[in-house]
């Protein structure tokens, strides 16, 4: 067992941390209070590479597995970008993830150039008003007409729709009582945007006030055959394989944010003087910011096993619980870090110029998107315990 990286892991992670650090927290500050896009934070990542890691070379990708893109994400967030990349960054790429691994060769040819190159972006629509997380009670529906699908329904909090060149749509080709099984009678779409039958409009949230996430509307989308992506009514089946690779890049990013959080944390601590010395001379500081540090790194450690075990193709099971595991250490511990992080700040922890609680309000995200916390609790109980399915 190697527990070293390779010189190439270590670039990559060096220059991760440097675009983290050339747009750095007081950049993510001002894109958050003016709502704007960080388009030039996407431009250098695209200019760097990123955006085609793990697409095939053969459609302008760079050969890359779990772990490089674990450790991409973690150096963007943890080189001062907090969440901006783990919700920015994975959304982003989902969509062109999953058409590398099931589309066509035209369509591989028509879309994934572009975004591997960072230069078109694809949304990604399986979330409804009553499908979360019961996916598969999805009510959006696509209607074979001729050699045309109609596709009509709604999707929630569908993120960056706005600035994206194309949507991956789930949609049920099959009504749910005549599928065979739950899984069966799902398709994939690629609805080129924009287009005038599908609508949508934004939901004030909790933080990350530089994306947008919709609510849309689809109302009789018509789309050629040519847009189905796969296996008509296996389309389920299709997007399991990103459920595992989308847990690691959470609970990577989640780390980074943590890192983040914990260095700003002990260089107030030791810049700050109160009764005549630094404040984090006393262990009451010390303590939390330790134990945070502590339960962080060791959720590093998760983090990599799974996406080693990924990327040896490990049995599924196997991977699903280190990769849910790791998703849920990480996040805990990355909360409770962001949360000693605005304690050691005192009041200044409240104010948005020191940060601590913009990381604070977008860590919260990820104990509920893309996946809560409940449902990795669930496959460990289930899969791992061997405990009764309990829904
Ligand atoms: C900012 C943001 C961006 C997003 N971007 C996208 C996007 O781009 N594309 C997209 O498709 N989706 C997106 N989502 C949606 C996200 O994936 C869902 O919000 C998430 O899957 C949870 O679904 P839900 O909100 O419907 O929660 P619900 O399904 O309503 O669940 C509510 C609560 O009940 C719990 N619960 C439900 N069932 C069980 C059970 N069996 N056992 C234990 N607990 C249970 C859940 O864990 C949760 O705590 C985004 C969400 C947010 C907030």
């Amino acid at each position: 067992m190697n527990f070293r990286l390779t010189e190439e892991q270590d670039l990559l992670v060096e220059t991760a941390l440097n675009i983290g650090a050339k747009f750095d927290p007081d950049y993510w500050l001002k894109m958050d209070q003016a709502s704007s896009y960080p388009v030039e934070f996407f431009d250098s990542i695209a200019a760097h590479g990123f955006f085609s890691l793990g697409i095939d070379s053969a459609y302008g990708g760079t050969p890359a597995g779990m772990m490089e893109l674990a450790l991409s994400m973690e150096g963007l967030c943890r080189g001062g970008a907090g969440g901006g990349p783990a919700l920015g960054y994975l959304f982003g790429t989902l969509g062109a993830n999953i058409l590398n691994a099931n589309a066509n060769d035209a369509q591989k040819s028509q879309y994934l150039p572009d975004m591997a190159a960072g230069t078109s972006m694809c949304a990604f629509g399986l979330s409804e008003p009553d499908a979360g997380t019961n996916s598969l009670n999805m009510s959006t529906f696509a209607k074979k007409d001729g050699s045309d699908y109609i596709i009509s329904g709604s999707k929630w909090y569908i993120t960056n729709i706005e600035r994206s060149d194309a949507i991956v749509v789930v949609a049920r080709t099959q009504k749910l009582d005549e599928s065979a099984s739950r899984s069966d009678g799902v398709s994939l779409f690629i609805v080129d945007l924009p287009n005038d039958s599908l609508t949508y409009s934004p939901i004030e949230k909790h933080a990350y006030g530089y994306y947008k996430s919709h609510m849309v509307f689809l109302d009789d989308v018509r789309v050629p055959k040519e847009a189905l992506i796969g296996t008509e009514g296996q389309g389920f089946r299709q997007i399991l394989g990103t459920l595992n690779p989308e847990r690691i890049l959470v609970a990577a990013g989640a780390v980074g944010i943590a890192r983040l959080a914990i260095a700003t944390a002990v260089k107030y601590a030791n810049e700050r003087a109160v009764f005549d010395q630094p404040i984090g001379a006393h262990q009451a500081i010390q303590h939390p910011l330790a134990a945070a540090y502590a339960k962080i790194e060791s959720a590093w450690g998760s983090v990599m096993l799974a996406a080693s075990l990924h990327d040896q193709d490990a049995n599924p099971v196997e991977v699903g619980a280190k990769a849910n595991m790791a998703k849920y250490v990480a996040v805990e511990a990355a909360i409770e870090a962001c949360y000693q992080a605005m304690q050691t700040h005192g009041g200044n922890g409240f104010a948005k110029e020191y940060h601590v609680e913009r990381w604070w309000r977008e860590v919260q995200l990820f104990r509920l998107a893309p996946v809560t916390q409940q449902m990795t609790l669930n496959f460990i109980s289930e899969h791992v315990l061997g405990l009764p399915r309990s829904y």
